[in-house]
């Protein structure tokens, strides 16, 4: 018998948490040596009851449960989960679909179609291009690239899936010179290495010399992968998609977008023409645990050769069954096998908030980065760093002496738990950097972080 004692009392805990999260401390309480103490201890010899092991798991590991989900949190680029999408993704565990074939899951595949064509269209990509619904944009990299590498391989007459890549004609990978850590590694896992990668310098915003590129794509024939950014990490900055990637088919290259959070300026008037020709590419990844706000995990490759796709990542076995006719099982589109239900949260989204509620909310985020640029720039030895186009803002901080105390100020606010972030380098200057990612984020809470940080520099400056 299921014992449904524990599942309410996970529940009670679930929205007491949930109730919590606009006036909880955003960052940890506890050391990770404390968590360790708490959480560890021999391995259990005897089981013991269900509900007791929810409550110690609440009891031990609440103190260091980070306030990602809640409204003050713009570390890293990290979305909170939308009421619709959390609840649907409560479910997803429940029912414990296979989601890898529509004979595992009817249900989950008709979903994860559905939202897969929603996703196009809010996209403007063309139609017919093919999806995969991954864990992130990693594995939406790695599935696009492996769809690229067979692509670009096949017109040499190359059947990379059978003959691997010893003896195969070398392939080129332009990126530019802030391309996402997630793109080498994509390239490493699909054994092409890092060292084929061409690197295109960018300009003070992060985004890719054009002209560089397009002589870079003339410069040498032979099979090439083109890596653009809608979107990047620090400075938000997107690349110009759309004479890029014209430059790149007089070639024969392709041309993949890394848009994990930037591909969401499509949905909105305000900030489409940021992605100005983007429509043009050959695959694109985005995250739906970014801006969308569904829970994690959830990632989105787009393929604008659905064959090349499906030959790239199509499995066969002989116990499985697979789907008639064109409509193939999510197996044959994704990198994984058994897998996550994770079309269902997608669907919740993009049904609760609805095109408008999508680019309402990509709007106020945008609203709120540039409400935090404006606010810290008024403070003295502050300094804005990039152009605020979408919802990423570089700060940098500069004490009485002149020194950079930008870590200082991050670690400052992060002790102070009023919000979290975090810190990077830009252009070999350190800088904090605020992304803003959280549905329920208001006007207030910015004022609120802007304050603290302020606090934090003001308390560092005097010494
Ligand atoms: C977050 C991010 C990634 C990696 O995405 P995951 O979902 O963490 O795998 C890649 N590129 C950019 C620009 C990102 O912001």
């Amino acid at each position: 018998m299921m014992d449904l004692e524990v599942m309410q009392r996970a529940y009670e805990h679930a929205i007491s948490y949930l109730d919590s999260l606009p006036e909880r401390r955003v960052g940890p309480d506890v050391t990770v040596e404390q968590l360790r103490r708490a959480l560890g201890g021999p391995l259990p010899i005897g089981g013991m009851d269900a509900t007791t092991v929810i409550d110690e798991l609440v009891r031990d590991a609440d103190p260091g449960v980070m306030g990602t989900a809640g409204p003050r949190f713009f570390g890293f680029v990290i979305g909170g989960s939308l009421p619709a999408a959390l609840a649907a993704d409560w479910l997803t565990s429940t029912w414990d679909q296979n989601a890898g074939l529509y004979a595992a899951s009817p249900s989950a595949s008709v979903v994860e179609e559905i939202s897969a064509s929603w996703l196009i269209e809010l996209f403007g990509l063309p139609a017919g291009v093919s999806t995969a619904f991954v864990t992130g944009a990693q594995m939406a990299h790695f599935t696009s690239l492996a769809a690229a590498r067979h692509h670009v391989l096949a017109a040499q007459g190359w059947d990379v899936e059978a003959q691997g890549l010893v003896g195969a004609p070398p392939i080129r990978v332009l990126a530019s010179d802030e391309h996402h850590s997630t793109v080498d590694r994509a390239l490493r896992y699909l054994g092409l290495g890092t060292a084929c990668i061409e690197s295109i310098a960018t300009d003070a915003q992060g985004r890719a010399s054009t002209v560089d590129m397009i002589t870079a794509l003339r410069s040498s024939s032979g099979p090439t992968i083109v890596c653009l950014q809608a979107g990047d990490v620090n400075s938000g900055a997107f690349d110009e998609i759309g004479p890029i990637c014209d430059a790149a088919h007089e070639v024969g290259a392709w041309v993949h977008v890394d848009g994990a959070f930037g591909l969401w300026a499509r949905t909105s008037g305000a900030s489409r023409h940021l992605t100005e020709g983007m429509e043009k590419a050959d695959s694109w990844t985005t995250d739906g645990h970014k801006m969308l706000n569904v829970p994690y995990d959830s990632g989105y490759a787009f393929c604008a050769h659905p064959d090349s796709h499906n030959a790239a990542v199509a499995v066969h076995a002989s116990y499985l069954i697979h789907a008639e006719g064109r409509q193939r099982d999510q197996v044959d589109w994704t990198p994984e096998f058994s897998r996550r239900a994770r079309g269902f949260a997608t669907y919740a989204a993009i049904k609760f908030l609805g095109r408008s509620g999508i680019e309402e909310m990509v709007d106020r985020m945008c609203a709120h980065a540039r409400r935090f640029a404006e606010g810290l720039s008024a403070e003295p030895g502050v300094e804005i760093l990039n152009d605020v186009v979408l919802d990423q803002v570089l700060v940098a901080f500069t004490g009485r002496d002149g020194a950079d105390i930008a870590p200082a100020v991050v670690e400052g606010v992060q002790r102070d738990g009023t919000c979290w972030l975090s810190g990077t380098v830009w252009k070999g200057r350190p800088a904090m950097r605020i992304s803003v990612a959280n549905w329920s984020t208001t006007t207030e809470d910015v004022d609120r972080s802007v304050e603290a940080i302020a606090r934090v520099a003001r308390g560092l400056r005097a010494g």
